[in-house]
């Protein structure tokens, strides 16, 4: 069982647990993301597996007819194990969400024509290209039902973008989480928060619609609704179950925004590093759970 200081960051252990946490968002105007923990599995039947779960998932979203998506990490459905193995993997998961459901009409006509939306977590530089590259397969086989991460950290990305601005597809922009080698990215917190804001003003003049603000930064949100009353760009913003939680749904209950909000959503047996990523990452985090041990 996750222990009530866990539980703010993560939303159960089980699919069932991670879709109810959806439908207590859905009811305050939230969408869900949901995420399976898990990552770098060397062994292809971990990788299998979770790959599985993320099918028995998407169907789950369709029939409970919940609005979410999911996010699978490449190394979580064999990246590690082989290229081929993260592809096949990836392939059936699209394939499952937007396999025709239950919710159809019966006339034949689609009830839900869109299915399931998929998002490709970004790990390390290592993992770019292949991930890019899966993700721009997918984006025009399914007219945009798939979307990618990319980091403003990295130097690469603003050019990553010029090729991403011409597919169907979302891309969510993060600052970054993984320490990269300095010839490859920006070390200084102000030189990723100059980078992220650089990108965002290229994609809110480039992409037709699609983005996708991944932070929990209220000054990027903010530059984030000038670009919008400048361009017009359709886009969502995106932040973690247990982070900023009242912005989410002050934000989602804002008349004056137009921004669709969406929570990330960790769930499964994983949960203890995560949370201790999150606990490690920020002060404020590590006192939450700290009075939630000494019970104040
Ligand atoms: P920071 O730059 O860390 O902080 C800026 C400001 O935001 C702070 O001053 C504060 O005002 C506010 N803030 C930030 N955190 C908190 C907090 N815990 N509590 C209260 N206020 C806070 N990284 C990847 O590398 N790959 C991914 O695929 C990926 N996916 C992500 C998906 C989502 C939806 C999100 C939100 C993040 C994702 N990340 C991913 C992580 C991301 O790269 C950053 O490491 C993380 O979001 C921290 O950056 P930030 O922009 O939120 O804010």
């Amino acid at each position: 069982m996750i222990p009530p200081i866990a539980s703010n960051f993560v939303a159960g252990e089980t699919p069932e647990a991670s879709l109810a946490h959806v439908e207590g968002l859905n009811d305050r105007g939230v969408a869900g993301i949901l995420n399976l923990l898990g990552e770098h599995y060397e062994e292809r039947p971990p990788a299998d597996a979770d790959a599985d779960a993320y099918v028995d998932l998407v169907e789950a979203i369709a029939e409970r007819d919940v609005d979410a998506c999911v996010s699978v990490k490449s190394s979580q459905i064999g990246l590690d194990v082989g290229d081929r193995v993260f592809e096949e993997n990836l392939a059936r998961i699209v394939e499952a969400a937007n396999a025709p459901t239950a919710t159809d009409g019966d006339d034949g006509s689609d009830g839900d024509e869109s299915g399931t939306f998929v998002w490709i977590d970004m790990e390390d530089h290592e993992t770019t290209d292949v991930t890019l590259d899966a993700f721009e397969r997918h984006a025009v086989e399914t007219d945009g039902n798939v979307g990618v991460c990319v980091q403003a950290n990295l130097k690469r990305t603003r050019d990553d973008l010029e090729r991403l601005a011409d597919l169907p597809g979302k891309v969510r922009l993060v600052k970054g989480a993984y320490d990269e080698p300095a010839e490859l990215s920006y070390k200084k917190k102000a030189r990723v928060d100059e980078s992220y804001r650089d990108c965002l003003a290229y994609m809110f003049e480039a992409f037709d619609g699609g983005v996708a603000v991944g932070s929990h930064d209220p000054a990027m949100i903010e530059y984030a609704t000038e670009l919008y009353a400048d361009h017009g760009t359709p886009y969502e913003v995106q932040m973690l179950t247990g982070v900023r939680e009242s912005a989410q749904f002050e934000l989602a209950a804002d008349p004056d925004t137009d921004a669709e909000v969406y929570q990330y959503i960790p769930y499964g047996s994983k949960w203890f590093s995560y949370f201790y990523r999150r606990i490690r990452e920020r002060k404020s985090n590590a006192l939450f759970a700290l009075r939630a041990i000494v019970g104040n």
